[in-house]
Protein backbone atom coordinates (compact mmCIF):
# COMPACT_ATOMS: atom_id res chain seq x y z
CA UNK A 1 0.00 0.00 0.00
CA UNK A 2 2.70 2.45 -1.03
CA UNK A 3 2.52 5.23 -3.37
CA UNK A 4 0.19 6.56 -5.03
CA UNK A 5 -0.79 5.79 -8.71
CA UNK A 6 -2.37 7.65 -11.20
CA UNK A 7 -4.40 5.91 -13.50
CA UNK A 8 -6.21 7.38 -16.04
CA UNK A 9 -10.04 6.36 -16.65
CA UNK A 10 -10.35 6.85 -20.11
CA UNK A 11 -9.09 3.83 -21.80
CA UNK A 12 -9.77 3.88 -25.64
CA UNK A 13 -7.06 1.09 -26.46
CA UNK A 14 -9.29 -1.58 -27.53
CA UNK A 15 -6.24 -4.01 -27.64
CA UNK A 16 -6.28 -3.45 -24.26
CA UNK A 17 -6.87 -6.58 -21.64
CA UNK A 18 -9.04 -4.12 -19.13
CA UNK A 19 -11.56 -2.87 -21.32
CA UNK A 20 -14.36 -1.29 -19.15
CA UNK A 21 -17.81 -1.08 -20.57
CA UNK A 22 -18.98 -1.73 -16.98
CA UNK A 23 -21.86 -3.94 -17.93
CA UNK A 24 -23.36 -6.97 -16.23
CA UNK A 25 -21.52 -8.81 -19.04
CA UNK A 26 -18.65 -7.51 -18.14
CA UNK A 27 -19.50 -8.62 -14.61
CA UNK A 28 -19.67 -12.00 -15.64
CA UNK A 29 -16.66 -12.43 -17.61
CA UNK A 30 -14.48 -11.15 -15.20
CA UNK A 31 -16.05 -13.10 -12.77
CA UNK A 32 -14.86 -16.09 -14.74
CA UNK A 33 -10.90 -15.12 -14.56
CA UNK A 34 -11.95 -14.58 -10.93
CA UNK A 35 -12.79 -17.81 -10.12
CA UNK A 36 -10.29 -20.21 -12.60
CA UNK A 37 -7.34 -17.84 -11.16
CA UNK A 38 -5.04 -19.62 -8.91
CA UNK A 39 -4.36 -17.16 -7.27
CA UNK A 40 -7.48 -15.56 -5.90
CA UNK A 41 -5.78 -12.52 -4.11
CA UNK A 42 -3.85 -11.52 -7.68
CA UNK A 43 -3.94 -8.55 -8.33
CA UNK A 44 -4.16 -9.46 -12.28
CA UNK A 45 -7.67 -10.25 -11.99
CA UNK A 46 -9.67 -6.99 -12.56
CA UNK A 47 -12.66 -7.49 -10.02
CA UNK A 48 -12.19 -9.88 -7.15
CA UNK A 49 -14.28 -10.56 -4.19
CA UNK A 50 -13.19 -9.64 -0.49
CA UNK A 51 -16.19 -10.56 1.60
CA UNK A 52 -19.66 -12.17 1.15
CA UNK A 53 -22.81 -11.82 2.70
CA UNK A 54 -25.45 -14.16 1.63
CA UNK A 55 -28.43 -12.01 0.56
CA UNK A 56 -26.75 -8.65 2.04
CA UNK A 57 -24.11 -7.44 0.28
CA UNK A 58 -20.80 -8.34 -1.62
CA UNK A 59 -17.68 -6.49 -1.31
CA UNK A 60 -15.21 -6.53 -4.09
CA UNK A 61 -11.85 -5.17 -4.81
CA UNK A 62 -11.95 -3.33 -8.29
CA UNK A 63 -8.27 -3.72 -9.11
CA UNK A 64 -8.84 -1.19 -11.87
CA UNK A 65 -10.34 1.57 -9.87
CA UNK A 66 -8.00 0.71 -7.03
CA UNK A 67 -10.44 0.52 -4.13
CA UNK A 68 -13.34 -1.48 -2.39
CA UNK A 69 -16.74 -1.34 -3.85
CA UNK A 70 -19.92 -2.57 -2.53
CA UNK A 71 -22.98 -4.27 -3.55
CA UNK A 72 -25.51 -4.24 -1.49
CA UNK A 73 -28.42 -6.57 -2.42
CA UNK A 74 -31.92 -5.23 -1.12
CA UNK A 75 -34.84 -8.16 -1.80
CA UNK A 76 -32.73 -9.86 -4.25
CA UNK A 77 -31.40 -7.51 -6.50
CA UNK A 78 -28.06 -5.78 -6.37
CA UNK A 79 -27.34 -2.39 -6.31
CA UNK A 80 -23.53 -1.11 -6.97
CA UNK A 81 -23.21 1.62 -4.82
CA UNK A 82 -19.92 2.69 -6.41
CA UNK A 83 -21.78 2.77 -9.65
CA UNK A 84 -24.71 3.73 -8.20
CA UNK A 85 -26.48 1.40 -10.61
CA UNK A 86 -27.73 -1.90 -11.17
CA UNK A 87 -26.15 -2.57 -14.46
CA UNK A 88 -22.30 -2.63 -13.99
CA UNK A 89 -19.58 -4.99 -13.58
CA UNK A 90 -19.95 -5.02 -10.13
CA UNK A 91 -23.16 -6.47 -10.04
CA UNK A 92 -22.67 -8.67 -12.84
CA UNK A 93 -19.91 -10.03 -10.39
CA UNK A 94 -22.45 -10.16 -7.34
CA UNK A 95 -25.02 -11.88 -8.72
CA UNK A 96 -22.35 -14.98 -10.40
CA UNK A 97 -21.11 -14.96 -6.86
CA UNK A 98 -24.71 -15.25 -5.48
CA UNK A 99 -25.27 -17.77 -8.25
CA UNK A 100 -22.50 -19.79 -6.94
CA UNK A 101 -22.95 -20.14 -3.44
CA UNK A 102 -26.88 -21.43 -4.45
CA UNK A 103 -25.32 -23.62 -6.42
CA UNK A 104 -23.01 -25.69 -4.33
CA UNK A 105 -25.57 -25.50 -1.22
CA UNK A 106 -27.76 -28.05 -3.98
CA UNK A 107 -25.34 -30.18 -4.29
ZN1 LIG B 1 -20.39 -0.89 -10.12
Amino acid sequence: MSGRRRKSITNTNKGSSAIRNNNLDEGVTTFGLWLNAEDKKSLTTPIMMKEFAEGRRVVLQDNILQKEVIVSIVEGIPFCNECRSNDCAHVGFAICAEQLTNKSKIE
